[in-house]
């Protein structure tokens, strides 16, 4: 590995040569809320579909808008169309969302309406189109409530709904396989023997994968071994488009990750990647399948995720890559040079500050993080007033 490490760059577009954007599918609105959309959003009737009242009160003719003093007349209430004729003289008692006859001139408030022996005085006539929403004047049939690109929010879902749409466009599906290897770890929420840790990128993995509307990954823990992880590899390759393993991917008397891969019938794409923390990511693939190895420490597995997988998925699902913007360093961010590296950083819209806690292993900085960024292989520390590129951790854009 170490002799022939790729540049992250040169990673990434290998990465995403290999993804092709999957035919979007339709889910059912609810199911569909954060995601990004993939196709626009059309309404399937005018808004409103009819012209209706705005308020509760009474619809007055066109004819008879120079009237002060009306008949009251039948009842309109949602839901209830007009039927029968409506004779001169007469003010209708209309309710909020009540379909409006043609002939309708305009509704008058009841709060401006007083009623005496069965007629309804107005204090002054009523100006012609008051209280009446029209058919079409929010958007007409066929046309746009929301373009491709923007997510899913509750009051978009809601415009949905009110347009008639059940189900909207999203990218994928992909299904996501996640292989845990490692002999030392244990499933949380059970007891820590002596020398053991806790398992957790299976969890930040399935997770990463969820927020971005993935649906459930499958997750296997295997212990070290060639042949136990191979078969896990092999069993999740038959359910999954995307297969990830962790852990075992670098050059230890234990690391088969690899050797796996292999026994499993994939072809190893690269191993090893300039950047920091990650260095023995691999890429894999088999068929229309393909799978990332990234390395067992927290921090590693879930950069690798942000950095390669996370591109990878975004561009199956038919999604703009990851935007790099450029932000000041509020203070020192230390970086030797060597590696491109990926920080953990809070960002405020305009300076960025780094985590004490960086170590490969440490989950703290990222959980504190609400972008990475990239300080370039060749440059030392990046001091308090110089620019560097982030990337905002999106974890729910999907
Ligand atoms: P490895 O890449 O398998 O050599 O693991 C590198 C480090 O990450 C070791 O300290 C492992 O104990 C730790 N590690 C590996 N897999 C996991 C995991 N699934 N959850 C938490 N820590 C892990
Ligand atoms: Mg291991």
């Amino acid at each position: 590995m170490s002799q022939d490490l790729l540049d992250y760059d040169d990673a990434l577009a290998i990465v995403l040569q290999h993804a092709q954007p999957r035919s979007p599918h339709r889910l059912p609105l609810l199911e569909a809320l954060g995601r990004t959309i993939v196709e626009p959003i059309l309404s399937l009737c005018d808004l409103p579909a009819f012209d209706n009242s705005a308020v509760d009160g009474y619809a007055v003719r066109i004819q008879d808008l120079d009237h002060t003093s009306f008949i009251v007349g039948r009842e309109l209430r949602a839901g209830q169309p007009m039927a029968g004729s409506w004779l001169p003289g007469v003010a209708l008692r209309v309710f909020t969302g009540a379909a409006l006859p043609p002939e309708t001139g305009a509704v008058v408030m009841q709060e401006d309406v007083s009623v005496v022996d069965g007629r309804a005085q107005l204090s002054e006539p009523a100006a012609l189109g008051a209280n009446i929403r029209r058919r079409g004047e929010e958007l007409r049939c066929g046309t746009e409530v929301a373009p491709a690109g923007v997510r899913l929010s509750p009051a978009l879902a809601a415009a949905a709904a009110a347009s008639g749409n059940a189900e909207v466009a999203v990218g994928g599906p992909l299904q996501l396989g996640i292989v845990v290897t490692g002999s030392e770890l244990v499933t949380p929420g059970s007891f820590l023997p002596p020398g053991r840790i806790y398992e957790s990128n299976g969890t930040g993995l399935a997770a990463a994968a969820g927020a971005m509307g993935l649906g459930e990954a499958l997750v296997r823990c295997v212990p070290e071994d060639l042949e136990a992880t191979a078969e896990a590899i092999r069993a999740m390759a038959e359910r999954c488009d995307l297969v990830i393993a962790t852990g075992g991917v670098s050059v230890g008397d234990h690391d088969h990750t690899h050797r796996a891969f292999e026994a499993a019938g994939f072809e190893r794409v690269f191993w090893g990647v300039r950047m920091k923390p990650g260095k023995p990511i691999a890429f894999y693939r088999r068929g229309d399948r393909v799978a990332f190895g990234l390395p067992g420490n927290p921090l590693s597995t879930m950069v690798g995720w942000c950095v390669l997988v996370r591109p990878f998925v975004r561009k199956a699902l038919g999604l703009p890559e990851d935007v790099w913007l450029e932000a000041t360093a509020q203070e020192v961010i230390r970086h030797r040079p060597d590696r491109l590296e990926f920080v953990p950083v809070s960002w405020d819209g305009a300076g960025v500050r780094s985590f004490a806690a960086r170590g490969s292993h440490m989950l703290g900085g990222l959980v504190g993080a609400n972008a990475l960024a990239r300080i370039e292989a060749e440059r030392g520390d990046v001091a308090a007033g110089e620019v560097v590129r982030i990337a905002r951790l999106e974890w729910f854009d999907g």
